[in-house]
């Protein structure tokens, strides 16, 4: 059950994903998964989400609860 800024988000992201980020498109991103449980549940089916946000997302803009939160996620469902 989508939503048009899921489409859209889900869209962007996976252009981020072979990009660079800037620190307000890391933002955008943490900020709608932070809100967005469809899509957290979603990327956190993908493993190189996880890298790509490490790699990628270590600007000043990225809380780190939000990769706490997927790598927990990955391990309760594991
Ligand atoms: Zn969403």
């Amino acid at each position: 059950m989508s939503k048009p800024d899921c489409t859209r988000f889900i869209d962007k992201f996976y252009s981020f994903i072979d990009d660079e980020l800037s620190a307000a498109e890391c933002a955008e991103i943490q900020g709608h998964l932070d809100s967005c449980p469809e899509c957290f549940e979603r990327l956190k089916l993908e493993s190189r989400f996880i890298s790509f946000f490490k790699e990628k997302c270590r600007c000043e803009a990225a809380p780190t609860h939000l990769a706490g939160s997927i790598k927990a996620a990955l391990e309760k469902s594991s």
